[in-house]
Parts: C-alpha cells; structure tokens; sequence
C-alpha cells in the first residue's frame, strides 16, 4: 500500500490537483489488492468484466480509472461481511448506526488504515482550527460507550473529545436496561453549571439531538451563555430525523440565542462507517472534499457520471480501507457537487451538497449491476 500511505503523509488536504496521479494509483493498488483476497468482491468485479490485474499502475493510466472501477452499494455491506484476508487479522471492527444486528454494516480497519485515518483526522481538523491545548468540558449528543456498541459514530465522537484535554464528558443517550435513551434534562441541568465554568464546553453528536435539546429549551425558556469559545461540533448525520432538519440559519440562530454559541464556533463533520473519510465543513459551512477522496455525482437511471451543479447518486471512492472492500460506495444519499470557487472562502476543491436520500429499493435497483452478481454468490 505505497501509495495509499503516500496519499495520506500529503501535507495539504485539500491540494487537490497535486496528488491527481498518486490517487488514481492508490485507488488501482486498493482495487487489485481486494481482488485478490476478497472473494465476493473478486466475483462482483468479473461478473461486471472488470479486471485490474489487467491495469499496469506504474504507466500512465486512464483519467476516467476511478469511475470505471464497479461501485459497491452500502446497503450490500449491510447484507454481508466482505473481509480481504482472514477476519482474525483485523484489528478493528466498526458498524454503521443501529445497535442491533440487523441493516447494520460491519467495515473492518486494518492497522495501515488507521494510521492513515490518524494523520488524515490530524490535517483536516487543523484546516479548521479544532485542536486546542485548552481543556474543555463535553457534552456529546450521542451514545454513552457500552461494550455492545460497535457503532462509529460513538467511537468518533469519543474520539474528538481527545481534540482538546479533556475535563469531563456528558453524553444524551444514556444506556439503561438494555437500551439507550436520551436525558435531555440531565444535560439542561449540566449545562447550567458548566455556563459557570472557567473552561469553554464543547458539544459534539448527532445534530438532530443538538436541535431537539435547542428547541425544548426554547420551549421551555431556558438560556445559558456558554463560556467563550466553547464550540458545537455536529456529526452523524440527521438519520432516522431527516424530515425535521430545520434550516441551518434557523439553527445557528438558535444556538446563539439559547446556549451563546455564534455560527463560526459551529463545524460540522460528515462520513460514514462504509467510506471512512473525514469531510469537515469550512466557514460557509461547505464540506469540500479532501485529497483523501473523490466524489461523483452518478444519474439515478443510467449511473453515468454527471457534471458539477446536477443532482445524483452519491459515489464516494477512497483507497483507505485495506480490510475491506470499501473502495468505491454508493450511498443512498441523493446530492450535488459544486466547483470550489463558488463558496467563496478560498478553498479550492469541489464541494458536495447533500440533498436528500433515496429509499434502499431505489439504490438496489441502481445498482442492480453488483446486486444482479451478488444472487449468484
Ligand atoms: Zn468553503
């Protein structure tokens, strides 16, 4: 994995054109290195008539390699585990959301892949200023860990609480008798004593429960003003609470008005367990996409590649994950990608709107290339 580990010791994350070669390399070095030791994914491929042993990485190869290399919907991770190599062998395990076994993917991280996540976490965050030697107290809008939960999205947010040192944690979603269920109030009243604090508090988790804990203390007519640069981060996404994502000024509005938290002290992250990379909002609160990946916007019909400014299927490809065959994923989340130049805060690399989502049949069937060669498995 020469390459990949070149990829991802790249000093700027966002030099897009740079490291245009070395991508498409890393991604060619990911996708012989799954066939050969990942038999669904060897199956998928050839039922599809592709061949990357075929592709000579050291000449110079073809612009469109990265989206001619076949798309593996999520929704197949959720139905089965794809592992290249023997299981025992990976270190890591990780699931997507959902705490119990069903719809739920399991993506395994080989140690490689975790050190890139390392440095990659290590320059995207300080492309927005989140690491800080100021300790801070956390309230994390997201699971309390409990040995059952395999989720990602408990172990980042776990995770970002190691950003700052780290005074205390406070989590919504609190696991009791076998099942977790949210304490707004237990955090109402922590924050009332955290406004106190010498040390600023930081928010991290699902944005969804950050919105519901604004709005019911509105209700209710409760403010704080939180000490100064105490920061929201969000991440996870809406979920399950995608038809009540309010719009993001309303949002912005709210927290300053209810915990004193201004729109620039609010970063969001956005990834998933199946396409592990980290993509973090700038000021205008675009997520522009790192040298770590690509994104293609593909027609829902036909799954061509469509142009900036049209919207799609979202194609996430990265050469990260070596313990599974996570190197090109359709996600059922419908979106747009636009050229960098149009946020305006001087990032140059494209950025991806996300729109909505598609229900699983839809991507089943448009995906139905690898879902067609999966029943013969
Ligand atoms: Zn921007």
């Amino acid at each position: 994995m020469r390459y990949r580990n070149k990829l991802f010791s790249y000093k700027n994350p966002y030099n897009f054109e740079a490291v245009q070669a070395l991508f498409n390399k890393a991604v060619l070095e990911n996708c012989k290195y799954q066939y050969k030791n990942c038999t669904e994914y060897r199956k998928i491929l050839d039922g599809m008539g592709f061949n990357p042993e075929i592709i000579n990485e050291n000449g110079n190869l073809p612009e469109d390699i990265i989206e001619k290399i076949p798309v593996i919907p999520t929704l197949l991770f959720k139905r089965m585990k794809m592992f290249s190599g023997p299981e025992w062998k990976i270190p890591i395990k990780a699931t997507s959301s959902g705490t119990s076994g069903k719809n739920v993917s399991e993506i395994g991280f080989d140690l490689g892949s975790l050190i890139c996540g390392l440095k990659m976490v290590l320059r995207v965050g300080r492309a927005r200023d989140v690491f800080s030697l100021t300790p801070c107290h956390y309230i994390i809008m997201g699971y309390q860990p409990h040995k059952g939960n395999k989720t990602a999205v408990t172990k980042t947010a776990f995770g970002a609480t190691f950003f700052t040192p780290c005074l205390s944690r406070t989590y919504i979603l609190k696991y009791k008798s076998g099942k977790y269920v949210p304490d707004f109030d237990g955090i109402i009243c922590r924050l009332k004593i955290l406004e106190k604090s010498k040390f600023p508090c930081r928010f991290m988790g699902f944005p969804a429960y950050t919105f519901f804990l604004l709005k019911i203390m509105q209700e209710k007519g409760i403010k704080v003003k939180l000490p100064a640069n105490s920061k929201i981060l969000l991440g996870g996404g809406w979920k399950q609470f995608y038809a009540e994502q309010p719009d993001k000024t309303e949002f912005y509005r709210l927290s300053k008005e209810i915990l004193g938290v201004s729109e620039e002290n609010i970063i969001e992250f956005f990834g998933a367990v199946e396409h592990p990379v980290l993509y973090c909002d700038c000021k205008n609160h675009h997520f522009h996409i790192p040298i770590y990946s690509r994104v293609i916007i593909r027609d829902a019909e036909t799954l061509k590649p469509l142009g900036y400014g049209e919207t799609g299927l979202v194609n996430l490809i990265t050469p990260m994950v070596k313990a599974t065959p996570v190197l090109s994923v359709m996600t059922d989340d419908l979106g747009i990608l636009q050229r960098g130049g149009k946020c305006g805060c001087g990032n140059p690399s494209p950025y991806l709107e996300i729109v909505g989502r598609v229900a699983p049949e839809s991507i089943k069937t448009c995906a139905a290339g690898a879902a067609e060669v999966l029943k013969e498995i």
